[in-house]
């Protein structure tokens, strides 16, 4: 049994390996926090935007897609509140001149303290074996009790300082709990100071302030300004939403866990504008939708958990993450939230241009209360990579690794294969694979054995293989064998298109 890290370590390798995702300018020893996505990457990462993008545009009348530019007119980050508060609180170490999110700090504390209570379930589950009662256990045992008010106590703390903007509170915090750097083990710490994660640069040639702008933290202003735009042009009513995805960018102070966390990275939004006062009807309905959207890759719900928000935003009335077991835990891949008419107001109240909705079925005028799903593509391809990565036993006592990525997410949907690099089966197969490319990306090769060809699409995660051989020139039959069971079947060659769009389909 591997542990976890060592799991997503392996994960990691085989993304490189096998030409998913590369560490952005490797070759000048790579950029942190940045990665490249290579050629099955961008192939996997387009099929799940394509799903997105479906599955909120065309599967529904009321919402239509942007595209926005990345640079934005400053005041939209003034108005958004990014330019005040979009910050995360920060601290150094002095010994080691290592930067931390002083939360983070916390946070993996509590963490520290979880993992003794999990210590403690395995220990009892040990010593009282089939009778054990881990939910009883959990809420009378005095050790985890006292664990779980620490917890508790150190929460409470932390999240009110940070709300309240007590900076120093957090620091004092950090050193009661005698908190070390992770790398020195040195308590010698700077003061908490907030650091704002927008990167800025500089529009046109003069370099003074007034023409400082910023890379977009989040897509979800650029759908905002254009509210006006496509209610009117696209003749909207209310309910209706409004998707886009695209990058966005945050100087993040630890960018670790490989995709999980960068400094540029893809997002895939959708505000959907709703009547004040039925936003919570709406947010309960995107919650529901947005899980569905989750399962329907194949995965099961018991990856996945809603978290609700421990501090709501100050704009926000309900905020709910979905989150997905990932190699290092359960954590956010998607955000579900109730803004309330902030941001709308924000820029009305900014731009000086009325941002109202008529509304003819109560004959009143309003500005509208959104409620927003906002979803990290690059986290959604690791926890569809992530959950594919399979390590398989055979009956033969060989390994394979095989990625078991829905078919129609995988980047190659077949590839097809000429038994040997002569005797017309190249000119058959090339014939083959003509045949289907208009229709899928397949790949050809005639380069190794058969069964070292197959091991290489089991490892990219192509659910066919198409196998050419001599019996093809005879009677234009051919195996096809099925990535996950392995089974190989004799079937015509006007049957294939046909085998392969019957697995794509049901999901989406
Ligand atoms: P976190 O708490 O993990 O920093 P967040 O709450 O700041 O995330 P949101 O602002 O709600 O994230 O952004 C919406 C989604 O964008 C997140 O659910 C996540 O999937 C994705 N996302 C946010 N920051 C990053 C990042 N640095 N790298 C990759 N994806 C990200």
């Amino acid at each position: 049994m591997v542990n976890n890290e060592d799991r997503f370590k392996k994960i990691i390798a085989h993304a490189k390996e096998y030409g998913f995702v590369f560490q952005s300018s490797e070759i000048y020893d790579g950029l942190a926090a940045t990665y490249d996505y290579g050629q099955y990457g961008v192939e996997l990462k387009n099929n799940i935007k394509n799903y997105w993008w479906k599955s909120m545009v065309q599967y529904h009348e009321n919402i239509v897609g942007i595209d926005a530019a990345i640079f934005m007119h400053p005041t939209t980050w003034k108005a958004s509140g990014h330019v005040d508060a979009f910050n995360d609180p920060m601290i150094d170490n002095k010994d080691s001149k290592k930067r931390y999110r002083a939360d983070v700090l916390v946070e993996d504390h509590i963490a520290k303290i979880e993992g003794k209570i999990q210590k403690e379930v395995k220990k009892a589950t040990k010593r009282f074996g089939e009778s054990f009662d881990e939910q009883q256990f959990l809420s009378t045992n005095p050790r985890v009790l006292k664990y779980q008010e620490q917890i508790e106590s150190i929460k409470k703390r932390l999240y009110s300082s940070l709300e309240d903007e007590r900076l120093d509170d957090v620091k004092g915090l950090i050193e009661e709990l005698g908190i070390v750097d992770p790398v020195s083990g040195s308590r010698n710490w700077t003061e908490v100071r907030q650091f704002n994660l927008m990167f800025s640069t500089q529009l046109g040639s003069l370099s003074e302030d007034a023409n400082k702008i910023y890379l977009r933290p989040e897509t979800a202003q650029g759908i905002f300004v254009n509210y006006m735009n496509v209610q009117k042009t696209g003749r909207m009513k209310i309910p209706f939403g409004i998707a886009q995805m695209g990058k966005a960018f945050r100087n993040e102070i630890v960018a670790r866990q490989f995709i999980f966390r960068m400094r540029e990275f893809e997002q895939m939004e959708m505000q959907f504008f709703v009547r004040p006062g039925e936003e919570l009807k709406w947010f309960e309905y995107w919650k529901e939708q947005r899980m569905k959207w989750h399962l329907g890759m194949g995965i099961p719900a018991s990856e996945y958990r809603f978290h609700e928000h421990d501090n709501l935003a100050h704009y926000a009335n309900a905020a709910f993450d979905i989150e997905f077991n990932f190699p290092m835990g359960f954590k956010e891949l998607e955000g579900i939230h109730s803004r309330t008419d902030f941001d709308l107001k924000s820029h009305q109240d900014h731009s000086g241009k009325k941002i109202q909705y008529f509304d003819p079925e109560i004959n009143e005028s309003y500005v509208p209360y959104v409620v927003e799903t906002s979803i990290g593509l690059d986290r959604t391809f690791l926890a569809v990579f992530s959950y594919a990565y399979t390590e398989e036993k055979l009956e033969d006592g060989s390994e394979r690794v095989v990625l078991k990525i829905p078919p129609f997410l995988a980047p190659i949907k077949a590839a097809v294969l000429p038994l040997v690099k002569k005797d017309g089966l190249p000119e058959k197969a090339l014939e083959i694979f003509d045949g289907l490319k208009y229709d899928y990306l397949c790949f050809y090769e005639e380069k190794d054995s058969i069964g070292k060809r197959y091991r290489r699409q089991d490892a990219i995660g192509t659910p066919y293989c198409i196998t050419v051989d001599h019996k093809t020139l005879e009677d234009n039959t051919v195996t096809i064998r099925e990535r996950d069971t392995m089974k190989q079947e004799r079937v015509g060659i006007d049957k294939i298109s046909e085998i392969i769009g019957a697995r794509l389909k049901g999901n989406q």
